[in-house]
């Protein structure tokens, strides 16, 4: 073992990433740079626009959007001053980020098309285990200043179009629900603790706590006994007044008609305070109980609340990690994305210049192929066998015989053949092996 190894050894025993925030490496990254081609396409489809925006935000805006007794703010948040004692918060969300963009740069117009997706990594100061952690990725989308029923459709269909290009389409259930208004849920919250507080001896230590602070919560309760209590209880649907009723059963019949299959969750409820009336949720029972790989809904009083007109507006997230432990889970997709496509190896460094050139002049003519250059003090032979272990389809040599000659000896590694070509040659041979 060389110095640089052992090095490394001590190096990685003594510093570590922070607990829940993991690094991703090149071998990770290649599923998910496929998903995110597809997000991105899929996305850009349907006309969306993708914005960027900052991941620190005044941490204001957050208590006041997402709700001070939610989880999310109540103890999941990175919050700290900075050097001239304003707070500012790491986003645990992307939704307030990107209301607070669109108000900030005069974004929305009532004749144009205001829909914009971002992706990056939210911070949640939650507990880490599969498929939650502290830093994660979520890839979102939001829609302005549509209140019909059509635009939750496309939503729905836009995710399912999604699962389908990415190939997990049977493998994940929609569920889907009205919680209403602000009004509605007022009015429901007093009927389900007046309900629920006759159980309270029975009820778990979150739930008991949530009773007081954010009773909509236990209704998402993983416990089976807080389940079977709630078998009982009142239900959200019968104190949802006439339009967000009807905007449900009309979406409900969109979607029978264009053969959407859902789930009616009575109890499905978000942990934000922002969303009203359409929610939903993809899941899977591929992944444990970390199986929501994607929830949404309308949110059509936020704009207002942060200071801009009545828009209405709808949204979704998908947290990349549990898509790509689905989509790996599932082995669908062929890790076998070749890292090298033409492997170049000079004999001499005085022949370094010339394997550089190549390589450019190749690139100039193939943008999309992978050359590799070895560079190390490797014998000739180690370099030969590197190549040939390597997923290059073709392996260039320059030796002092190659320059003084002007040929390039080429070996097809694939079909194990040896040429010796012209630079012009060359580029015909490597046209006809990746076209
Ligand atoms: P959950 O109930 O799973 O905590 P949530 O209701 O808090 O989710 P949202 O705020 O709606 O989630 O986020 C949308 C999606 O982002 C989730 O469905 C999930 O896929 C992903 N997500 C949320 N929190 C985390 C986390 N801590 N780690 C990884 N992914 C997450
Ligand atoms: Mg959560």
């Amino acid at each position: 073992m060389n110095l640089y190894f052992i090095q490394e050894k001590i190096v990685n025993k003594e510093i570590k990433s922070i607990r829940g925030m993991h690094d991703y490496l090149p071998k990770e990254l290649k599923i998910w740079n496929h998903i995110e081609i597809i997000l991105k396409e899929v996305l850009t489809s349907y006309c969306y626009l993708e914005i960027r925006l900052p991941i620190l935000e005044k941490t204001e805006i957050f208590k006041r959007a997402i709700g001070n007794i939610t989880d999310v703010v109540e103890k999941e948040m990175y919050s700290f001053k900075d050097r001239k004692g304003n707070s500012l918060t790491l986003r645990p969300e992307g939704t307030v980020g990107c209301v607070r963009a669109i108000l900030q740069n005069c974004l929305l117009h009532n004749k144009k098309n205001n829909k914009f997706w971002y992706l990056g990594p939210m911070f949640r100061y939650e507990r880490p285990q599969k498929g939650r952690y502290r830093q994660f990725y979520q890839l979102g989308a939001e829609v302005f200043g549509l209140d019909k029923e059509d635009i939750d459709l496309e939503i729905i269909i836009l995710t399912y179009r999604l699962w389908k290009r990415i190939g997990i389409n049977s493998y994940v259930t929609l569920e889907i629900n009205s919680i209403g208004s602000k009004k509605d849920r007022f009015q429901y919250k007093k009927a389900l603790v007046y309900f629920l507080k006759k159980y309270e001896n029975l009820l778990d230590e979150d739930c008991k706590r949530r009773l007081y602070t954010n009773p909509l919560r236990i209704l998402d309760s993983k416990n089976q006994d807080i389940q079977k209590i709630l078998k009982e209880a009142p239900l959200l649907s019968e104190y949802i007044d006439i339009s967000a009723s009807n905007h449900f059963k009309n979406l409900c019949s969109m979607m029978d008609s264009h053969g959407i299959k859902y789930i009616f969750n009575p109890n499905l409820v978000r942990g934000l305070d922002y969303y009203n009336s359409t929610v939903f949720e993809w899941k899977s029972n591929k992944l444990g109980s970390q199986n929501t790989i994607c929830a949404g809904g309308r949110y059509d009083s936020l704009v207002q609340e942060m200071g801009g007109q009545k828009t209405s507006a709808i949204g979704f997230a998908i947290g990349i990690e549990r898509l790509v432990l689905l989509t790996k889970s599932l082995n669908i997709f062929s890790e076998k994305i070749e890292e090298i496509n033409i492997y170049i190896i000079f004999i001499g460094d005085h022949n370094k210049y010339y394997a550089v050139n190549l390589s450019e002049e190749i690139r100039d003519v193939y943008p999309k192929l992978k050359i590799f250059i070895n560079f190390s003090n490797q014998n000739i032979k180690k370099k030969i066998k590197n190549a040939i272990n390597s997923s290059a389809n073709i392996m260039i040599l320059i030796g002092d015989n190659e320059i003084k000659k002007g040929f390039f000896s080429v070996k097809d590694l694939k079909k194990e053949k040896e040429y010796y070509l012209l630079k012009y040659e060359l580029m015909i041979k490597i046209q006809k092996i990746f076209k």
